[in-house]
């Protein structure tokens, strides 16, 4: 029996269409991720990373091809039923951390939770106070966003990102506005959660970044161009 990835994109083509000019942000990608792979997508400014991770986290739609989600194809599903699959499997995280700052540290974590209704309030504080544990930043839960450092912001965001334990993190540059200490920090925390069982796919332009990962694609001009493995050397390299 052949094992079921997490995620699988099919033939995947997203035009843009802006006046007379038609974009390809992405011509064509297959890529399956297993669950619990760390896997950096990486490639110059405008290759199409940011447009496959929106895709692959139901935030857009996409031209042509097909994309299953644990076997089963989302895609397809209406509005409704893809903000359900987005809220509960899929976890974000941004490059400019995107808190609310009149929230405190507890309320931004909480939030995704809000959103559901399978949840007791006392559940709902038991999961955001484990998540902030995760990522070591619990002391800070009363406090409001811009009491906090960049790198303690973007902890508190991978602690929304995480708490609904989601199947998947998607980061987008995830370090792109820390200096490279707090970058550091926040690198380590990706890794621990990965240690952990959490399945991740950051968008890179750093190559160092890049590295940490175990799995490293890359795209240029909408295409995959290459597709590695650590552990394995070498695993694939398509050609556009
Ligand atoms: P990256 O994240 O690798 O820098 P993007 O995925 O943001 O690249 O963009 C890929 C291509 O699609 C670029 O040429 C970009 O200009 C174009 N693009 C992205 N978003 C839009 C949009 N909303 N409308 C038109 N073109 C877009
Ligand atoms: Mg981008």
């Amino acid at each position: 029996m052949s094992k079921q990835h997490l995620i699988e994109l099919q033939a995947v083509k997203k035009i843009f269409y802006t006046d007379d000019l038609e974009t390809w942000a992405l011509n064509n990608i297959h890529l399956t991720i297993d669950a619990g792979e760390y896997v950096s997508i990486s490639g110059p400014s405008g290759c199409g990373k940011s447009t496959l991770l929106s895709v692959m986290g139901l935030l857009s739609s996409f031209t042509e091809g097909k994309y299953l989600l644990n076997g089963a194809e989302v895609s397809s599903l209406g509005e409704a039923e893809q903000a359900r699959v987005r809220n509960q499997e899929i976890g974000f995280i941004f490059q400019a951390f995107n808190l609310i700052g009149d929230m405190s540290v507890f309320e931004n974590v909480e939030l995704p939770l809000t959103f559901r209704n399978d949840l007791s309030r006392k559940q709902r504080h038991e999961m955001v106070v484990e998540a902030l544990e995760q990522v070591e930043i619990g002391h800070r839960q009363k406090h409001y966003p811009a009491e906090l450092s960049g790198g303690q912001q973007q902890r508190v965001a991978i602690a929304r990102a995480l708490v609904g334990k989601p199947k998947v993190l998607l980061a987008d540059e995830p370090t792109g506005n820390l200096d490279s200490k707090n970058a550091q920090i926040v690198m380590d925390q990706l890794a621990a959660l990965h240690r952990k069982g959490s399945t991740i796919v950051m968008v890179t332009h750093d190559p160092r970044s890049a590295e940490q990962a175990q799995r490293q694609v890359s795209l240029f001009d909408g295409k995959l161009v290459d597709d590695r493995t650590m552990s394995q050397g070498v695993r694939m390299a398509a050609h556009g």
